[in-house]
């Protein structure tokens, strides 16, 4: 019996392969612009730094991660998010030693969750993102939401709807939690199960709650805006303020709480409807986190940063139609030996081709000229290049311009120079300064 992938988890093919690479390098280019460098942690960390980190009231720690003892009886979990983990990976590498702070580092790779797969939704996904690490200025916050929103324009998607909200320090997060308390409180029995224990542990996340029944409870809930302590009001006036200043535009969501327990003051979501209005929901989202660092051992710093799914930044450009012309693999030229005993003189024109930057694919197949050059046709190439028994003896080979049909046999020194004028300098600007294909040259 033939053995599937994993629920959940998902297969990236082709095209689809090569968009992602595309997305991922677009959003590093832009990282490094702001001056972010790479960081690659490993997926397996100890299953605490999650339950530390992330928090044992989230629905991540709660229920979906991937954990399981090793052979030497050690809790493992395949990470469910990058934050921690980078947290920790600061601090045992000593990397605020420096007190250049922020600190600011970016990452790409694939999270782990335990979830109900559904559209949009996996079990294994990739997630791009940053930290910026040991800076509480709230200008620091805006600069990274307008990277951010900076990497969404530069994958050409424009209609992005930024959602704010401030969760406060800890005293706005104290007196709210009790607020939220007492008007929970009578209601609670009538909620979801989830909805009980986010009571218990952290009743902020009764307002992320997705059941339509317990949604309209939440939405007589008091407001966070006003239980914020006047600092922490100030703080997020200049957030807002900043990003009008720079033409982001967003809306200030009140009911915005995000998954992860170890958020505070500024928090964001960034949502995406297609052209043709699917909604996708969240595409990327983040917030600034005042302990972490210390949570995990390091100093008691805070620190801002964001994440992108990958999967839905890649299902949104392909659904307004943004997919990028070089995501589709082009071959230049196809190698065409005759007899498998030139296959040998093939290969070598194949790589010497492919030293100067072609793409080049060369048929294996011991069969007639017609049959290779339907399959040229099929990959698109513009190039064919043809061997046999001849033209080795003669020191020659045979180049077709598979466009205009166009036949020639050169001499094997000339190779190089004729593939550069079919296929490089028929594109390339001449210095005419006009694209004539070369013909202008002097
Ligand atoms: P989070 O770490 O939960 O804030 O998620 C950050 C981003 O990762 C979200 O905005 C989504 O784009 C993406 N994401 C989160 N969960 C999933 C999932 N199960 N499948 C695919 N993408 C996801």
């Amino acid at each position: 019996m033939a053995i599937n992938n994993v629920k959940g988890t998902h297969d990236v093919i082709g095209v689809e392969a090569n968009l992602y690479s595309e997305i991922e390098n677009l959003l590093k280019q832009v990282a490094e612009l702001y001056m972010y460098s790479e960081v690659r942690p490993p997926v397996l960390e100890y299953s605490e730094l999650f339950v530390r980190g992330v928090g044992e009231s989230s629905d991540v720690v709660r229920k979906e991660m991937y954990t399981f003892l090793d052979k030497g009886e050690r809790s493992l979990t395949l990470r469910p998010e990058f934050t921690a983990g980078i947290m920790r990976l600061i601090v045992q590498n000593k990397l605020l030693a420096t007190n250049d702070w922020p600190l600011k580092l970016y990452y790409c790779g694939p999270v782990f969750r335990y979830e109900r797969p559904q559209l949009g939704r996996y079990r294994q996904f990739n997630q791009f993102g940053v930290e910026a690490v040991g800076h509480n200025s709230p200008i620091n916050d805006v600069e990274v939401i307008t990277m951010a929103y900076t990497m969404l324009v530069s994958l050409g998607l424009e209609n992005v709807k930024i959602k704010i909200n401030t969760l406060g320090d800890e005293e706005s997060r104290l007196n709210y939690r009790q607020a939220l308390k007492d008007y929970f409180k009578d209601k609670i029995d009538d909620m979801c199960e989830d909805c009980h224990s986010r009571y218990k542990l952290n009743p902020l996340r009764i307002l992320d709650c997705k059941v339509p029944h317990d949604q309209e409870i939440v939405t007589g809930a008091p407001k966070m805006s006003e239980y914020l302590s006047e600092a922490s009001k100030a703080r997020f006036q200049v957030v807002c303020n900043a990003l009008k200043e720079y033409d982001i535009p967003f809306e200030v969501d009140d009911n915005l709480v995000r998954g992860l327990d170890y958020y505070s003051e500024t928090v964001f979501e960034f949502h995406y409807i297609s052209q043709k209005g699917n909604d996708y929901g969240a595409i990327g989202a983040g917030g600034h986190y005042s302990h972490l660092v210390k949570e995990v051992g390091g100093p008691d710093v805070p620190g801002i940063g964001f994440s992108f799914g990958i999967e839905r930044l890649a299902s949104v450009i392909t659904d307004d139609g943004l997919v990028p012309d070089n995501v589709a693999q082009k071959c230049d030229i196809y190698v065409m030996p005759l007899g498998e005993q030139n296959q040998i003189h093939a290969l070598a024109l194949a790589n010497e081709a492919r030293l100067l930057g072609y793409n080049v694919e060369m048929n294996f197949d011991n069969t007639k000229l017609g049959n290779m050059f339907k399959k040229a046709e099929k990959k698109g190439a513009r190039v064919g290049v043809i061997i046999g028994d001849n033209e080795v003896a003669n020191g020659t080979i045979i180049l077709k311009n598979l466009l205009t049909k166009e036949q020639e046999e050169i001499c094997l020194n000339e190779y190089i120079e004729r593939l550069d004028q079919l296929l490089g300098e028929n594109e390339r600007e001449c210095c005419c300064g006009e694209e004539c294909g070369g013909q202008k040259k002097e």
